[in-house]
């Protein structure tokens, strides 16, 4: 049987970077336009960054060409963010979410698990967040909001990437079940759109009951209270 695949967002799901991300957008934001706040009144839950940056260009009538401004954003942010990750983390708001590690040194290793990111996070982005907290190592490859706008495109693309690695060591052909591990309705409507397994985690600002609420299969207050989902891996 092929390996499960496990995709994990990871803002409020694996870490919370106490605000280093937002700031680092805000500041990206303002070296590009000069505008102090350009997502004032946003909600980024569940949102990648490519979809953030077009609603602040558009709410802040921004002129000019999404495709050519979003490589520019890029470059500043990635600047921006170990500047602040650090900052946050010694202020004591930056964390690891509890039992993210446990969970993560249980599965990471065995062969019938292959783990990697669905994330609204540009890939360096995310590869800043998991460095700087030293789990970049657990996951293979996945999608990041620079792939797609499209949450659910996010999710389709991590799984052709990660199904890619397994069919250049395998044989076998057949399908893989896929877990989709996040914190907000996004994610597990993500999940739903690709077929696959959502797993709601209350650690952001949705609750087990509103995850459940728009779908999730399973739910869990956070991921140090992983053993449904480990049973639910185990026998599926
Ligand atoms: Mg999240």
């Amino acid at each position: 049987m092929n390996p499960k695949i496990i995709l994990f967002d990871i803002d409020n799901t694996l870490l919370y970077t106490g605000g280093a991300g937002t700031l680092s957008m805000k500041r990206t934001f303002f070296d590009l336009f000069g505008i102090d706040d350009g997502f004032v009144g946003m909600d980024f839950s569940g949102l990648t960054d490519s979809a953030i940056f077009r609603e602040a260009m558009t709410n802040n009538s921004i002129e000019g060409d999404f495709t050519d401004l979003f490589p520019r954003f890029k470059t500043a942010y990635r600047q921006h963010l170990p500047v602040l990750l650090p900052e946050f983390r010694t202020e004591g708001s930056g964390k690891i979410m509890p039992g993210v590690k446990e969970l993560l040194d249980s599965i990471w290793q065995r062969p019938e698990f292959l783990l990697g990111l669905a994330t609204g996070n540009i890939r360096e982005g995310a590869a800043l967040k998991l460095d700087f907290y030293s789990l970049s190592h657990y996951f293979r490859d996945g999608g990041f909001g620079d792939d797609a706008e499209e949450r659910s495109e996010v999710v389709a693309i991590a799984i052709e990437r990660l199904a890619n690695l397994l069919n250049a060591s395998s044989t076998d052909d057949g399908k893989s079940e896929v877990y989709v591990i996040g914190d907000t309705p996004r994610d597990v409507q993500a999940a739903k759109a690709n077929d696959a397994i959502a797993v709601g985690v209350a650690t952001g600002r949705y609750s087990e009951e509103e995850l459940r609420a728009d779908g999730a299969d399973l739910t869990l207050p956070d991921l140090s209270c992983s053993e449904p989902l480990l049973r639910r891996l185990q026998t599926d």
